[in-house]
């Protein structure tokens, strides 16, 4: 009887050791849980018509705290992203400066901030897909947002364009779709107001409040302080070539002031 059970054991750890391994991309789920990244079953969020808020053909000035990355002149704060061993002397941004904005050169190569920035803020990013129409679902108007240490936030021509609801426009991609599909139309100008609240840490590092995003398209908000396991504290902002000419413009950040740093006294009482 012994024996029999032995056996039986033996051929039991045999067929678990030649199971094949787990896949472990195909395991990989959503932060809800109930979704694979990428999967097509997912609802799609209701489409929305935003208002024309930061569509004009002029973007309005940043306001006066901001921190001015591109103003639709020069690419002076920005270094190219392409790997170092294709250029290895010029680190400068090679995407197309036009008259107050920058056009992406496909395979030229993402581009990034020289400066990273620490703390919470608030960036502005416009953005616009080609006016000509051309692929469907990833490959239409996509490029992207990277701030430091965070999901993307995918840019993309998601107008009558559908793909999988964690990788549309303003989506954090491959995690959550947005709330609403608010995308204008190819060729118009659409903003991002992304605000990025870091992970508050204590004396020896632990997270006291998790790092939190918050995302509005053309004025409506379609991430509400989504929380975030990273506790990166600083980081520069990157736009990504996915090889399709979208273009930017009017791209700045503020300081949050969540600290109360900058508060000024309160004024004395009136005699
Ligand atoms: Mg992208």
């Amino acid at each position: 009887m012994k024996s029999i059970c032995f056996s039986a054991i033996l051929i039991l750890i045999a067929a678990t050791l030649s199971l094949p391994a787990a896949d472990a991309k195909s395991e990989r789920r959503t932060p809800d849980g109930k979704w694979r990244p990428g999967d097509m079953a997912r609802p799609r969020p209701p489409v929305i018509t935003p208002s024309n808020w930061g569509s004009d053909e002029k973007p309005a000035p940043p306001p006066s705290d901001a921190l001015v990355l591109f103003d639709g002149t020069s690419l002076a704060k920005w270094k190219s992203d392409a790997k170092k061993a294709d250029a290895p002397a010029d680190d400068t941004a090679k995407w197309k400066v036009e008259s107050g904005y920058v056009e992406i050169v496909p395979k030229t190569g993402g581009i990034r901030t020289r400066e990273k920035f620490a703390g919470d803020h608030q960036w502005h990013i416009e953005w616009a897909t080609p006016v000509e129409v051309k692929g469907n679902s990833q490959g239409r108007g996509n490029s992207g947002v990277f701030i430091g240490g965070l999901p993307e936030v995918q840019v993309l021509d998601s107008f009558d364009n559908d793909t999988y609801p964690d990788g549309q426009a303003s989506a954090l991609y491959n995690q959550h779709p947005p709330y609403v599909n608010a995308s204008r139309k190819p060729g118009q100008w659409q903003t991002y107001d992304i605000i990025v609240e870091r992970a508050k840490l204590d004396d020896k590092g632990q997270v006291t409040q998790k790092a939190r995003l918050t995302v509005i398209h053309n004025g409506v908000i379609v991430h509400h302080a989504r929380e975030l396991e990273t506790k990166v504290q600083e980081g520069d902002l990157s736009l990504q070539d996915h090889g399709n000419p979208v273009r930017f413009r009017n791209i700045w950040l503020r300081k949050l002031n969540s600290d109360g740093a900058a508060n000024t006294p309160a004024p004395a009482p009136k005699q």
